[in-house]
This record gives structure tokens, C-alpha cells and sequence, in this order.
């Protein structure tokens, strides 16, 4: 039986279907209907189950004529913040350039970190709005964002206020992750545990002082920070009490993920090459893996993340568009569903718990975000589908029909923003 209906209800939905995404399965209930009180969601239920007297206790009804409800998409891996444009770079790979031929004309990483670290806050800000602006009208309505493009303490502090000026800008829920351990910087080539002892001694220091992330991630890759490089920042950050997550074996198998686990990171991320000891630590330290197809497409690889290695040992696993100038330049979250069901053979019930529950797994909101359920945040989308795999199928098509984040009323399909 559902809890009893509140006494107060400032939104009811009616006559909807639902996939509340609650325990581990879409969770589906027809002929549906959902409360709002305040910010939460209050009661979710059968119609039938509805009492007669129930409009007088409503402030607004709203008939949803068999439409679905879906928990907002958590987009739970982002690097969204740049500046700067690597269209040209797209070109010339299409020309037939390598990634080290691109890197020599000045191109790659480095030229988001040089356009980055040359940008004001107000252009970087106008930039993000945008990128962020699409990802909410995409039914987004969680989003994680990562530093990483600027590379000194200056620049990436600059990066993290923008991504809090753009949390008090946006209705949705932006959680911000500090990763100074991206890619070494220009001026310590050569010298990567020097630029660690940056990352660790002042960096991160003023990271907490500010209180201005969240959680602290690296790139663990030969061609960017090596296992005890990571496990330093990784020491730093527990320390500071920052939570940990991981951009692991995308490349190659550097058992990033083992480390990752053993400091009980909310997440490990890419995992392409991840190694059945590496899952099995993920596995007993309850790490989420993150699978990010958009790189996987852009980058043309071959290696897929173990999937059913993660069935097997049960690992949730959460699906994220990676929004990023270089590898993924992809604004889209059912683009990604699409991509994570033909690339990667998850199910659509996969990949949709993948992009709401499990992606707020990954960022410890688990309490609050990704499922339909009474207590938790009214963050939710009504969509005009027939059934949640459409949002699979119809490959970045978003028939949104409504958003509500907290319970606010963001957009409608009537209103302006749609
Ligand atoms: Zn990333």
C-alpha cells in the first residue's frame, strides 16, 4: 500500500503512467498518480487509490491524458565549462590528422587550457548558460560539472565559481567536482609530481576552504597521471573529507579503479579496460561505474566496458553524456541512451536507471535525486512517449511535455522555453 495522501497538495498528477525508477527496475505503474507538497514528491500511488474527496486538498491538477512521468535525468559526468572551439581539430581528423599531429599544431587538451585560462569569468559563465540550458530542456534536471581546463590554482578556482555562479543561475541541481589532476600542464612538463605537490599542497587546501566542490576526480591514464600520483590526491582529499571519483581505465589498465575502491569513491568512470579484480574491488566497496559512450563513439574505439561483468557482480551502472570540448561533444542525454544500448548492449531498463537513479548514485544524491518516490526531491519530466524505451529508440528526439524541478514548475511544451 502507498503512505496515506498528505493533507496539502500543491500538485497532483492524474492519469499518468510511471517508471519511478525505484528498486534497481523501471518500477512502472500505470494508470498513475503523483503528489507534489512542496518541494517533494508526497505520495505515489494507483489512481484508483485516489480518495473521492481528493481535489478540494489540491492547489493545481494536473491531467496528464496518459502521458509518462519519469524521474529528471541525472547527468552525473560533465566537463562543461571551457573556452575556446575545437571544430577545427574535428576537420582535421576527418582530413585523416593523428591525435599527436593535432597536439603539434597546438591543438588537443592544451588549446581548451589556453583558451580557458585567457577567458573572463562573465564569457566562460555566457558559454556554460548555454550548454547548460540545453541540457535542461534535454530533461536533465541533476548535472554534474568537473574543473580540469585551467590548470593552476587562479584558473581552476575561476572555473569552480563559475560553476557555482551557474548552480544559483539554473533551477537544477549542479554538484561540482574539483580535477586539477586533468592533464599536466605546460609549465610542469616533466615534472608531473611537482604539479601533484601543487594539486595537493594549495590547491586542494583552498578547494575546501572555499567549500566550493564537492567531490575530487583524476585522470588516471599513461598519458596523464600515473596510480601513485592518484593515490596522493586521492589522500588529500579524504583527508579534506571530499568525496572521490575516478576517470579510470579508458585507455589502458592502470588498476585505478582497485585504488579508487579502496578509497570507497562514489564512482569510477570510462572503464573500458577495466580488469574483473578491478570490478571485483568495485564491487565490495559499492562503487557506481560511470559508462560513457559519447567518448567511445567520438574517439572511434573498439574496447567495450565490461557490462556483463557489472550484471554479474552487480555493480549499478550509471550512464553520462560526458559533455566535454574534445572527446564528447555531445548535449544530449537520449542520444546517449541510444548510443548505450547499440554500443555498449545495455538494456533500455539499463540504461534508463543508468541516467536517473544510478547517475545520482555516482554523485551521493541517491537519498534525494533519480527515482519517483515519496520524500524524495520533485525533480521529474512528464514526456509524450508510448513507452519509457522511446526514449532509447528515438535517438535524441525529447518530447517533453513538462519539467518540474524541487517542485517548480520550470518549463512547459506550451511555454517559451520548449
Ligand atoms: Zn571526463
Amino acid at each position: 500500500m502507498p503512505p496515506l495522501l498528505p493533507g496539502k497538495i500543491d500538485t497532483l498528477f492524474t492519469h499518468c503512467h510511471l517508471a519511478a525508477m525505484a528498486d534497481a527496475s523501471l518500477s512502472v505503474i500505470k494508470e498513475a498518480a503523483l503528489a507534489v507538497t512542496g518541494k517533494t514528491i508526497s505520495w505515489v500511488g494507483s489512481q484508483k487509490d485516489l480518495p473521492d474527496d481528493i481535489t478540494p486538498r489540491c492547489r493545481e491538477i494536473i491531467d496528464c491524458n496518459n502521458r509518462w512521468i519519469l524521474p529528471g535525468f541525472v547527468d552525473c559526468h560533465t566537463h562543461l565549462v571551457w573556452g575556446g572551439s575545437r571544430s577545427n581539430e574535428f576537420e582535421m581528423r576527418l582530413a585523416g590528422a593523428t591525435y599527436q599531429e593535432i597536439s603539434q599544431v597546438g591543438g588537443g587538451i592544451f588549446a581548451t587550457v589556453n583558451a580557458t585560462r585567457n577567458a573572463s569569468s562573465d564569457a566562460l559563465f555566457t558559454l556554460a548558460a548555454k550548454r547548460v540550458d540545453t541540457l535542461l530542456k534535454q530533461g536533465i534536471t541533476t548535472l554534474e560539472i568537473k574543473s580540469g581546463y585551467g590548470l593552476t590554482l587562479e584558473t581552476e578556482l575561476k572555473l569552480l565559481a563559475v560553476i557555482r555562479r551557474l548552480e544559483e543561475t539554473f533551477p537544477l541541481h549542479i554538484a561540482a567536482t574539483f580535477l586539477g589532476a586533468h592533464a599536466l600542464p605546460p609549465e610542469f612538463t616533466g615534472n608531473p609530481d611537482g604539479y601533484i605537490d601543487l594539486v595537493t599542497r594549495t590547491m586542494l587546501p583552498a578547494v575546501k576552504a572555499q567549500g566550493i566542490a564537492t567531490a575530487v576526480d583524476v585522470f588516471c591514464e599513461h598519458l596523464a597521471f600515473s596510480l601513485d600520483q592518484t593515490r596522493r590526491v586521492f589522500e588529500t582529499a579524504k583527508h579534506l573529507g571530499l568525496n572521490i571519483k575516478l576517470h579510470a581505465e579508458q585507455l589502458s589498465d592502470s588498476n585505478g579503479a582497485e585504488l579508487a575502491a579502496q578509497f570507497n569513491a562514489l564512482s569510477c568512470d570510462h572503464l573500458e579496460y577495466l580488469s574483473l579484480s578491478g570490478a571485483r574491488a568495485m564491487a565490495r566497496h559499492h562503487v557506481t561505474a560511470v559508462l560513457l559512450p559519447g567518448a567511445f563513439y567520438f574517439l572511434k574505439e573498439t574496447q567495450k566496458p565490461p557490462v556483463a561483468t557489472f550484471r554479474n557482480l552487480k555493480i549499478p551502472m550509471a550512464v553520462s553524456t560526458d559533455l566535454n570540448p574534445g572527446s564528447s561533444p555531445v548535449h544530449s542525454m537520449t542520444l546517449i541512451l541510444n548510443m548505450a544500448c547499440l554500443l555498449f548492449d545495455l538494456t533500455c531498463e539499463e540504461a534508463l536507471l543508468g541516467a536517473t537513479i544510478n547517475g545520482a548514485r555516482a554523485l551521493g544524491l541517491d537519498h534525494s535525486k533519480g527515482s519517483l518516490e515519496a520524500g524524495k526531491d520533485a525533480d521529474l519530466v512528464v514526456w509524450d512517449i508510448e513507452s519509457p524505451s522511446d526514449l532509447c529508440y528515438l535517438a535524441g528526439l525529447t518530447p517533453i511535455e513538462q519539467v518540474m524541478i524541487r517542485g517548480k514548475d520550470i518549463a512547459t511544451a506550451k511555454g517559451c522555453c520548449f
